[in-house]
């Protein structure tokens, strides 16, 4: 039976069954014996009848009234608890705060006055939890670390696509340059490795208007005197798909755009170049500005931070025909045809084909060819097939695809040629690192692909690896408490990773054998996943021998994956036809970037890596390098779908609550001892009900006060309203645990 009066602060839960509705703060304005009237957080009245009072409406804890800046103080350390206070925070333009040892950042988009000079000043050296929660305070906190402990540090940084992880990225980048402090040469350049990366990797989608669309890990070096003295860029999974096909309202690569916009006339003349409008590739998604993006004068910010990483003209030149070929090569014009009965193409000369040609510089009739027919060598011999239309535009796509993502690679070496310094050996000992992880969040879309799975993995092992650390720390507390933590115990997700990609036979190792095997299909794959998984309660089968789906049961939900085009994803591999066609080029850069592939010659299909495979060696690479660091997470929060300020979706942000992970914190808290005071604001919370007892402030020996242990639990168990069981350590200084059976 809930007792309310007017002004009381409750969770109104509606229980709408919705999956994401969580129950909403709300202040009872009336209540008399037949209603209840209260108005929620965001300006709503409802009516609740006293009978229904119980179910629907429960006393709010007082940590939630004005909010919290570390949410493990929250008395309603639940769902609805942690989403009104950052709501309530938000509402006051305060974007960030701690869960315990993690950040979480609610966008605010809009420009905040909180990243000046000043403020870095202020969080120089400072122990987190003394000024207001801060992304310098989690960059001042790696920074000390790493020279007090002289281990290296980490910080993972996750959330949704626009929640603001590039951002916060930068933003630590710019706290760790400014303290390490010495305008130095090297420092320039790794920051400027950010706008290069951004105009190659970054594009305009409808989530977020410079979207990264490839992961990154950036390792700052520093030396023994804490001066960065160089870096190291990783880049994961850079989506191609992109330079061929642009969702509606989505651009292309900024790099293209730019281009256009910013090259002198007269260079433009010589790649065949007009403007944006005039190219296949840019306009897919019609649209070709960006608002709040100046083409022009990132045209000459990437051109002067090319410089600045000694990029010569020449390469720089290079790297601009390349990109017009791409263009050039997508207003190609196929027609439909047919030979001996098949379906066959041709590519039509025109103007676009003598471009492409000359700047890939390759004979047009070697493009026609490669485009419009397949050479097939069976038994020795080699055999030539036509192509219908559809597989010519493939064909084309692959190719164009093939050059960027190749591009893309070649660039980030070229970036860490310039800020790279291997470790000498007298200084190897000495140099500590930073390491920055700007990576894709969970994805489950409508439709999701193999692209969706590779991120997932990820996510799922960036998840394992969080939950182990969350855990481990709480054990050290319990530790230095004197607590026994033997009984706490905690799912992680090691069975669903172990099923997609650690035992024999995972789901990754299933798909790469079938890419590895000549006849294998989507269809031959699907059906080894189901006899292999079939029973694995994390792997959820297709329906029907019709349906080319299966799901799986990640940490934050189940997925499902369709399977069409799986293999050829996964191959990522050219065509020899292709190869040759580079092999035959007189332009040297092209042959660079193609020089692996072209080494293999004609084995490229059956030799080159398969894409799951590589990115599971860089995986597997990145998770050993985060275990040997000091970890620290940051949560980026998106607060609505509109790229607007000051507009807060409840549902939305329990979503990316539950995906980041961070409510595993709270389970594995609630697992264990949930409820924390000092001696001190346990007297003053609860002496009111013990007559007699001082207040904490006036007591010599508080102690003392706690001789009679059981009547203080039964205290604590009227606050929690469960059985608890109080725990107190010898030293004054620790903190009372109370442990939550629940
Ligand atoms: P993606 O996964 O698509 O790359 P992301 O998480 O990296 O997304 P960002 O590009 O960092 O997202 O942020 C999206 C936009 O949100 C930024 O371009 C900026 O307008 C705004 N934004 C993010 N963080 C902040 C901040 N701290 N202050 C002001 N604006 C911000
Ligand atoms: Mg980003």
């Amino acid at each position: 039976m809930v007792i309310l009066q007017q002004g009381d602060y409750v969770w109104l839960d509606l229980q709408t069954g919705r999956q994401f509705d969580v129950p909403v703060g709300a202040v009872v304005k009336l209540c008399d014996s037949r209603q209840i009237q209260v108005l929620d957080d965001e300006g709503q009245e409802h009516w609740v009848s006293p009978q229904n009072a119980s179910s629907n409406l429960k006393p709010m804890h007082p940590t939630s009234l004005q909010g919290v800046q570390d949410m493990i103080r929250l008395g309603d350390l639940n769902e609805a608890g942690i989403l009104r206070n950052l709501l309530i925070r938000y509402i006051d333009r305060v974007i960030y705060t701690y869960t315990g040892s993690i950040l979480v950042a609610v966008n605010p988009y809009q420009v905040l006055p909180i990243y000046t000079a000043e403020q870095i000043r202020l969080y120089t050296n400072r122990k987190i939890g003394e000024l207001p929660p801060h992304i310098f305070a989690i960059a001042d906190n790696c920074y000390f670390n790493m020279q007090r402990s002289n281990k290296d540090q980490c910080c993972i940084i996750s959330g949704e696509s626009g929640a603001g992880k590039t951002e916060s990225t930068k933003l630590i980048l710019q706290f760790l340059a400014a303290i390490s402090g010495q305008h130095s040469w090297i420092e320039q350049q790794v920051l400027e490795a950010t706008p290069i990366l951004e105009a190659f990797g970054n594009a305009k989608t409808i989530r977020n208007d410079n979207s990264s669309r490839f992961g990154k890990y950036i390792d700052i070096h520093f030396n023994k005197r804490g001066a960065i003295e160089g870096a190291k860029i990783e880049q994961y999974l850079l989506e191609k798909s992109r330079v061929c096909r642009q969702a509606s309202d989505e651009r292309n690569y900024h790099i293209f755009y730019c281009m256009l916009k910013g090259m002198p006339a007269e260079q433009k003349a010589k790649l065949g170049l007009g403007q944006a409008s005039d190219f296949c590739y840019l306009t897919m998604g019609q649209c070709t500005e960006c608002d709040g993006r100046n083409d022009l004068s990132d045209y000459s910010s990437i051109q002067s931070a090319m410089k600045v990483l000694m990029f010569s003209d020449t390469e720089n030149w290079e790297i601009s025909k390349l990109l017009a070929a791409i263009l050039h090569m997508g207003n190609l014009c196929f027609q439909a045809r047919t030979y001996e009965n098949l379906d066959a193409c041709v590519v039509v000369r025109s103007p676009d084909l003598s471009t492409a040609a000359s700047l890939l510089e390759v004979e047009p009739k070697d493009v026609m060819l490669c485009l419009s027919t397949r050479t097939l060598i069976t038994r020795g011999e080699s055999v030539c097939t036509p192509l219908s239309m559809a597989q010519g535009l493939d064909v084309r796509d692959a190719f164009v695809k093939g050059i960027y993502g190749r591009l893309f690679v070649w660039i980030v070496d070229k970036i860490n040629a310039a800020i790279y310094r291997p470790p000498s050996c007298h200084s190897g000992a000495l140099r500590r690192s930073i390491g920055l992880l700007d990576i894709f969040g969970f994805e489950d879309f409508t439709v999701n692909s193999f692209e969706q799975l590779c991120i997932n993995f990820a996510n799922e092992s960036l998840q394992q690896f969080f939950v182990r650390h969350v855990f481990k720390l709480e054990q050290e507390e319990y530790n230095l408490e004197d607590i026994s933590w033997k009984h706490i115990e905690f799912s992680d997700n090691q069975e669903a990773l172990d099923m997609i990609a650690i035992k024999p036979l995972n789901i990754i190792s299933l798909i790469d054998e079938e890419s590895k095997f000549p006849k294998g299909t989507d269809a031959t794959m699907l059906y080894k996943l189901n006899s292999q998984h079939k029973q694995n309660s994390f792997y959820i089968p297709p329906k029907n021998s019709y349906e080319t789906q299966f799901g799986i049961q990640h940490f934050a939900g189940v997925v499902s994956y369709e399977t069409k085009g799986f293999l050829e994803k996964n191959r990522d591999s050219l065509h020899t036809d292709i190869i040759q066609l580079v092999h035959s080029s007189k332009n040297k850069f092209i042959k660079q970037i193609f020089q692996a592939d072209v080494a293999m010659g004609a084995e490229t299909r059956k030799r080159s890596p398969t894409l799951s495979s590589q990115f599971k060696r860089s995986l597997d690479l990145l998770m050993r390098t985060l275990s040997v660091c000091q970890p620290f997470f940051v949560r980026c929060i998106k607060p609505n779908e509109h790229k607007r300020p000051m507009l807060f979706n409840r549902e939305l942000c329990v979503r990316q609550l539950r995906y980041s992970g961070m409510m595993e914190t709270i389970r594995i808290r609630r697992a264990g001892y949930p409820i924390r005071y000092s001696f001190a604001e346990f007297v003053e919370r609860y002496r009111v009900l013990m007559p007699g007892v001082k207040p904490a402030h006036m007591q010599e020996d508080l102690w003392g006060d706690f001789a009679d242990r059981s009547s203080w639990t039964d205290l604590a168990n009227t606050e929690t309203g469960k059985s608890g069981r109080l725990r107190s350590s010898p030293s004054l200084r620790r903190l009372l645990v109370l442990q939550d059976h629940h």
